[in-house]
């Protein structure tokens, strides 16, 4: 996630750049670029949004930035109060009503779950404690603890009721996180909140999550660059994208992992074992939303470029850039997409 940030920082770049002010196209006023940015979700969001004025300009990004807010109050596995942990505290009990967004995104990740045959899971709870506490500790899990863990991992313990907005986890002691999805889902919504405000030319950057709308004016779309593996922070990107009405997500180990006995675990893990990834790997994912680039981004850390691909090709309108130590695999779609600075033609 932190490998993403650079990728956040790479794009900033690229997008300053651009004019600061442009002329306006036939019938549409002059615009203006703004940005804001905010910590939300443990991140820096960053918004970069075309438009008149500056008072509309900061009443859209205030919004955009509350409802950020109110997803990380609701969805956070970091603050006791939240709606989420509120929920995983009556584990095992009878089903509890939610709100929507905390259903939508449960059901999000039940599909994505599904459609990656659990290398994405957001019952993962148990076992990423157990490797947080690793990381700060330097030793391994115990495997009995390990396996006390996994036991309370898989999606097939969490009970979804569309009907009654009820969610029911089966077995005691399980914790649901949303770590996986949450930043690429949060940045989509201030997408369609600033669109709501009347701003429909934008770019939102949870950390490596990033959602665009409508390109800068007189451009194809924004430009997007991809950080290398083993990226210093602030260098070239590897590849350039240009996307507009789409979403991009970077996944890998290039910043959050522990290093124990010579062996460098990953803070993602592989559901069916319980284990930090230990194959360096980043995964970039473009897809219509945020939350599915999210999602998946993270799946294909676990499925690896094989199965990683077959997963993004039965994805509409998703493609999928592979980094690996000593080689590079892309999804078909991806070896299509237009890369900076070819001219266009993007949107998925
Ligand atoms: P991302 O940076 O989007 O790949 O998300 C990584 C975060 O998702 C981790 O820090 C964990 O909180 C959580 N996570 C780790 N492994 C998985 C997994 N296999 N499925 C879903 N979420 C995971
Ligand atoms: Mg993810």
């Amino acid at each position: 996630m932190r490998h993403a940030a650079r990728l956040g920082r790479a794009l900033v770049a690229t997008a300053i750049a651009m004019a600061l002010a442009t002329p306006g196209h036939a019938g549409e006023p002059a615009l203006s670029r703004f940005t804001f940015r905010e910590t939300h979700m443990g991140s820096e969001f960053k918004l970069l949004l075309y438009c008149p004025d500056e008072a509309t300009a900061r009443r859209a990004s205030r919004a955009a930035f509350d409802r950020i807010a109110a997803l990380d109050k609701a969805l956070s596995d970091y603050d006791p109060e939240s709606e989420l942990m509120r929920l995983c505290e009556r584990a095992g009990g009878p089903p509890v009503a939610v709100s929507v967004d905390l259903f939508n995104i449960l059901e999000r990740s039940g599909a994505i779950s599904a459609r990656s045959e659990g290398a994405f899971d957001a019952t993962v709870g148990p076992v990423v404690r157990l490797w947080r506490r690793a990381r700060r500790t330097r030793q391994l899990p115990e495997p009995e603890t390990l396996a006390k863990a996994l036991a309370l991992v898989g999606f097939a313990q969490v009970k979804l009721d569309a009907k009654a907005q009820t969610v029911q986890l089966l077995k005691p002691g399980m914790k649901l996180d949303l770590g996986g999805i949450a930043k690429g889902f949060a940045s989509g919504e201030a997408i369609a909140t600033l669109k709501r405000e009347g701003v429909d030319r934008a770019l939102v950057a949870g950390a490596g999550d990033i959602v665009v709308s409508g390109p800068p004016p007189g451009a194809e779309g924004w430009t997007v660059g991809i950080a290398p593996l083993e990226a210093p922070g602030g260098s070239e990107p590897s590849k350039r994208l240009l996307l507009r009405d789409a979403a991009v997500s970077t996944s890998g180990d290039a910043e959050r992992f522990v290093e124990i006995g010579g062996v460098r675990y990953s803070h993602i893990v592989n559901p069916k074992t319980g284990v930090g990834l230990v194959d360096r790997v980043s995964v970039t994912v473009i897809a219509r939303d945020g939350a599915t680039a999210d999602a998946l981004a993270t799946a294909c850390c676990v499925l690896g470029p094989r199965r990683g691909i077959k997963l993004i090709d039965d994805t509409e309108g998703a493609a999928a850039l592979f980094v690996r130590a000593s080689e590079t695999t892309e999804s078909a779609r991806f070896k299509d997409l237009p890369v900076s600075p070819v001219p266009p033609q993007v949107a998925p």
